[in-house]
């Protein structure tokens, strides 16, 4: 499932080649994604100009002065550039053309993904209750902290919570927690201000690092599949079973919380 530092490489890799560009043609081949590709996408789109490609959250906004389109991936969601009248396979369901001859596409064999519109994409439905962006200012130390007050949910459903922060996915929660030292079955409720501010700074670590190794397949949004895959990173607790801690040497164990696989070193995450 593309997670946010592959939605934030792709938003990356297609904004420069359409930032300017007016759009000229929408083609949706197929209308049922997660939910139905909305007319208005397709009514509005064609003579707008793209002023900026945004993110929110996992969500990719091709804002024009008109409205935005607002892209969610899905499980298996992709987005590429390719030129116009190149042949769509069986999972293209979007193209949206630009007057220069290039095509942005989205690919989803799943379709999972969607595609709204929306005048105003930050008070969407899908977007307005979601939690600060896990690289911006709002979040900190001092946030977590208050909105964990009296919560007994475990401290990495806390933070995989999107109302809570967005962005935090399995794998980077749990590689965050390892970095912080913080034990994932811990209270949320029971964690000091101080330990907040070190999980913040390792849950950005963790992810600014995924996001830098995507950039290194930027290349593949031109004419590729666009089909960038979970970046190649060094995993400190993640899939690692009964291997010895990276800090301690104790072995790694394995649990599910919220059925989703965590991994932790019982012996140096307290
Ligand atoms: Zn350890």
């Amino acid at each position: 499932m593309p997670e946010l530092p592959e939605v934030e490489t792709s938003r990356r890799g297609i904004e420069p080649h359409i930032v300017d560009a007016t759009i000229s043609r929408v083609i949706v081949r197929e209308r049922r994604l997660r939910w139905p590709v909305a007319r208005a996408v397709d009514q509005n789109l064609p003579g707008q100009v793209v002023s900026s490609v945004g993110r929110r959250a996992k969500y990719l906004l091709i804002n024009t002065d008109g409205g935005s389109a607002i892209l969610h991936l899905g499980m298996s969601g992709s987005v590429c550039l390719v030129e116009r009248d190149t042949p769509a396979s069986v999972h293209d369901h979007v193209d949206i053309e630009f007057e220069s001859g290039q095509t942005l596409r989205f690919r989803d064999p799943r379709r999972f993904g969607s595609l709204h519109w929306s005048k105003d994409p930050l008070s969407h439905p899908l977007l307005s209750n979601l939690g600060p962006e896990p690289l911006g200012d709002e979040f900190d130390g001092v946030y977590l902290w208050q909105k964990s007050r009296g919560r007994k949910v475990s401290v990495k459903q806390f933070i995989m919570n999107a109302n809570i922060v967005v962005g935090v996915g399995n794998i980077y929660a749990s590689e965050s927690l390892f970095i912080a030292g913080i034990n994932p079955r811990r209270a949320a409720g029971r964690i000091a201000r101080q330990r907040y501010d070190t999980l913040v700074d390792a849950i950005r670590n963790v992810l600014t690092k995924a996001i830098t190794a995507g950039g290194t397949t930027l290349r593949d949004f031109y004419g590729g599949n666009g089909e960038a895959g979970y970046f190649q990173q060094q995993l400190e607790a993640y899939g690692r079973e009964d291997e010895p801690c990276r800090r301690c040497n104790a072995p790694i164990t394995a649990i599910v919380q919220g059925q989703r696989s965590t991994y932790y070193c019982k012996s140096c995450q307290t």
